[in-house]
């Protein structure tokens, strides 16, 4: 009988676990690729942040649907399409929402995550082909990282001709970088790390800075880090007009003072943006078929651990931006 392979998570400062199970001949079944190990997966090993268990993680990946042979990548969020959210447009707050990677491991739902060899997914999730030429490494991220990217530059107005700063240079960073650089904006990123700064220039910035020097009069500020020095940065670095979109604070810190008046008597516009709609998906699966060439994507993520590597893979330090894990090893 064919059966599919998975990582249990049990929680903080337990082991992963190798468990067999048959494949499941109902729901649509993928045979995963590629995954990589996204920081939000970092965080919950951790335990910086709670998780159902007994759980699968991962939620960055790209596999090829087992009865069709398509190469695909799928949505974090699988929606009902029918409540009051899902209809106003923000599926990705449904009021029935699953994750995937992210649900505890039952009987209806058993391949939930990405550190699998194989995964199910349910109606409600956004299935993107994916092409042929584009690396899996470049293409895993695509449905946390990019897609989230993605979902940032469409909560501001066109940023060809703008000034747009960008704090943290992480992967979100960088592709952040990219996408704008290439829709034709001037990009300044800022971050600690003076690797990261290097690396925000090789990725399209056309200057970058240190946290303690962040420019004033941009026209867009984005703050993918979750630092509340650089949310606060974010906020002092906008011209009249200007637009700051928060991304990057997704676990508890500290409030961040606003000075109310600023925001008022210079037509500041502040957006949280969490996740992504569908056509998200769609928009990095095409940002990163043209340009994986162009900017040096498949060099953020490290060669695979295998799947009985996962602890490997999570303590793992080093240039790269993502681990990755291939479940064929
Ligand atoms: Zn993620
Ligand atoms: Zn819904």
């Amino acid at each position: 009988m064919p059966t599919a392979r998975y990582a249990r998570w049990d929680g903080a400062g337990r082991p992963f676990e190798l468990v067999e199970t048959p494949l499941p001949s109902d729901g649509l079944l993928v045979e995963i690729e590629l995954a990589t190990v996204c920081g939000s997966d970092l965080h919950t090993v951790a335990g910086h942040r709670s998780a159902p268990t007994p759980t699968i993680l991962g939620h960055e990946q790209v596999g090829r649907v087992v009865a069709t042979g398509e190469r695909v990548v799928w949505s974090v969020t699988v929606s009902c399409g029918q409540c009051r959210r899902c209809t106003a447009g923000r599926p990705q707050k449904c009021l029935l929402l699953r994750k995937f990677g992210h649900e505890r491991i039952d009987a209806d739902w058993t391949l939930n995550g990405g550190f699998a060899t194989h995964a199910v997914l349910p109606p409600g999730t956004t299935v993107v082909p994916v092409p042929a030429a584009l690396p899996a490494a470049v293409a895993a991220p695509a449905s946390c990282a990019t897609a989230t990217v993605a979902a940032v530059l469409d909560a501001v107005p066109p940023v060809a001709g703008r000034r747009v700063l960008v704090t943290g240079a992480g992967l979100l960073g960088v592709t952040v970088t990219a996408m704008a650089a290439s829709a034709g904006a001037e990009v300044i990123v800022s971050d600690p790390d003076p690797s990261r700064r290097a690396l925000a220039l090789r990725f399209g910035a056309a200057s970058v800075v240190a946290p303690s020097d962040l420019p004033t009069g941009v026209d867009v500020a984005l703050e993918l880090s979750g630092s509340p020095a650089a949310v606060a940065g974010c906020l002092d670095s906008l011209d009249v007009g200007g637009h700051a979109v928060l991304a990057g604070s997704v676990f508890p810190g500290p409030a961040v003072p606003v000075d109310p008046e600023r925001v008022v008597r210079n037509l500041l516009t502040v957006t949280g943006v969490h996740n992504y709609r569908p056509e998200h998906l769609g928009r990095a699966v095409s940002f990163l078929a043209s340009h994986h060439e162009r900017y040096p994507f498949a060099e953020l993520v490290a060669a695979p651990f295998g799947l009985s590597e996962l602890e490997r893979a999570f303590a793992a330090t080093g240039p790269a931006l993502r681990q990755a894990i291939d479940p064929s090893r």
